[in-house]
């Protein structure tokens, strides 16, 4: 039998170094360019990959296990409509701010406010989408100017391998990836990168974030979650366990944002539960076998779990390892009980009931995560009421989680499902670091400047009482007081 060897730690690190070095010495001239040469240069990259979109779907299907359709949904569209946004809208994202600066007290200065590329980002990537993960970070970050590695999951190296062979026919060394597993996550940290961008487990999250405090790098975090479902009394019955059921069962639930928790008001509970069990059945036959044994095992053992303490399954039952795990709903589950407290990652929920608004907005936040949420109601007013109390990154009324394939929005969390920000001009915020840049046109001295005097406090009197009282009479006080502090200066001066 033959077994595979792992790769020496010292040629980890040194792929890592290198990799990272490539990535820097291609940054430079890259980030010389304009914002619209770097936004032509990625429509050339997205032609390039979705000239070969079939292909690349057949590959994502392959290690992912997803249907055909949700490869081309949830990945290869997402990739299309990525690349569209950013180069249109990019470069006017990135224009310089002209700051305000008092024109009275500090003449003849203008003030820009420019957003830099950090240098090199390591984008750290898990399997469960891909594709349109990382590229929400990679489409923005090369855009602004920064060079990217990407370390795709091991679950999937052939689809993060691909892509980035795509793009760097167009893009060069600005692109590149690193081979490997958690090790070779780890050495890109150590091998200093400008930025870290996270997107992976709460566990593992931790220790990256860790590793870039060590070092000093900035990181964001995008972390796991237990989205919870609040159905209101006037919930429209058939949409909402249509659109419910999706969001539990989408990639087999294998989604940060799945939902994993059903809270009903116990008013709707008779219609709606017996719907949702009807659109579970229905939603079967596409779901898919989760990614690995170890991910079916995770699932299971909630599952098994929580029946042992007593909860019902409403619908689906625990098959044998050959067939795919079907879509279940369980019931009267301990709230103590990891199926839920933790995060599942699989076509699992818990449904629960209660009597008011209150109660149901009360259980979504039992939750130490906070990515996604959603309320589904007639009376939008109430359900955005509700929706407000929700501790929740995102939280969606009458649908659930499908903004994450609209780059115009922040796809974000807190608590143990990370602070990190991609899509949307908010994630350009952290894939560049504002510079300033001033121009002082002045030729007198600075009425701040040496020497001291009390004309120099008379006038900072002034400009506190025309800070509190303003008026055209507080103006000209300080205009005098101005005066004659520059004459004090020069006086000074003379001697
Ligand atoms: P994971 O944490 O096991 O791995 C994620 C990535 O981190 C992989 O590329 C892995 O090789 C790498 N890694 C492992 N150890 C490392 C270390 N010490 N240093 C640096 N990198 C290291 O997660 P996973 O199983 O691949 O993905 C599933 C998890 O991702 C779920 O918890 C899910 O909720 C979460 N997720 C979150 C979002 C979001 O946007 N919030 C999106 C998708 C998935």
């Amino acid at each position: 039998m033959s077994t595979v060897q792992s790769e020496p730690t010292s040629s980890v690190a040194s792929r890592a170094t290198d990799l990272v070095a490539r990535a820097r010495a291609a940054q430079q001239p890259w980030a010389a360019k304009t914002p619209e040469q770097r936004a032509a240069m990625l429509r050339q990259a997205q032609q390039a990959i979705l000239a070969r979109a079939a292909e690349l779907a057949e590959l994502i299907g392959a290690e992912t296990k997803k249907p055909l359709a949700e490869s081309y949904s949830s990945e290869v569209l997402g990739v299309a409509d990525l690349f569209a946004y950013w180069c249109k809208y990019g470069p006017g994202l990135l224009r310089p701010r002209k700051g305000k600066v008092p024109s009275l007290e500090m003449p003849g200065k203008t003030a820009w406010v420019e957003r830099l590329p950090r240098g090199v980002v390591v984008c750290i990537s898990p399997w469960n989408y891909p594709i349109s993960l990382p590229m929400r970070t990679i489409v923005p970050a090369l855009l602004a100017g920064n060079a990217v590695v990407l370390k795709p999951s091991e679950i999937t190296p052939g689809t993060g391998r691909w892509l980035v062979d795509a793009m760097h026919t167009v893009l060069g060394d600005v692109i590149g990836v690193a081979d490997g597993d958690g090790e070779m996550g780890a050495a890109l940290v150590e091998a200093g990168p400008d930025q870290v961008v996270f997107t992976g487990s709460t566990r593992t999250g931790r220790k990256v974030a860790v590793a870039c405090a060590e070092r000093g790098i900035p990181c964001d975090l995008e972390l796991g979650g237990k989205d919870c479902a609040i159905v209101l009394d006037d919930a429209a019955v058939e949409r909402t366990a249509a659109g419910i059921a999706w969001g539990i069962v989408t990639n087999a639930g294998q989604n940060c944002s799945g939902i994993e928790r059903v809270a009903v008001h116990a008013a709707v509970a008779g219609k709606f539960v017996p719907a949702l069990v009807r659109e579970l059945q229905r939603a079967a036959a596409d779901v898919p076998e989760l990614v690995t044994p170890a991910q079916r095992h995770l699932v299971e053992s909630h599952v098994r779990d929580a029946l042992d303490r007593g909860a019902k399954l409403l619908t689906g039952e625990l098959t044998p390892p050959e067939q795919p795990l079907p879509p279940l709903l369980l019931t009267d589950v301990d709230r103590d009980a990891p199926a839920w407290k933790d995060e599942s990652f699989g076509p699992v929920a818990v449904l629960i009931v209660a009597n008011d608004d209150a109660a149901l907005v009360a259980l979504a936040n039992d939750s130490r995560y906070g990515l996604g949420a959603s309320v589904w109601g007639g009376d939008l007013k109430r359900a955005e009421q509700v929706a407000r109390q929700v501790r929740s990154g995102m939280v969606w009324v009458n649908n659930h989680s499908f903004t994450g394939a609209v780059p115009d929005l922040p796809w974000v969390g807190l608590g143990d499902s990370g602070t990190g920000v991609t899509n949307s001009p908010e994630a350009l915020e952290h894939l560049t670091r504002p510079h300033l840049l001033v121009i002082d046109r002045a030729s007198a001295l600075e009425a701040w400047w040496y020497p001291y005097g009390p004309a120099m406090v008379e006038l900072m009197k002034t400009v506190v009482d025309r800070q509190r009282s303003g008026g055209l009479g507080a103006t000209l006080r300080t205009l005098k007081a101005l005066k004659t502090r520059m004459a004090e200066i020069a006086r000074a001066r003379q001697n």
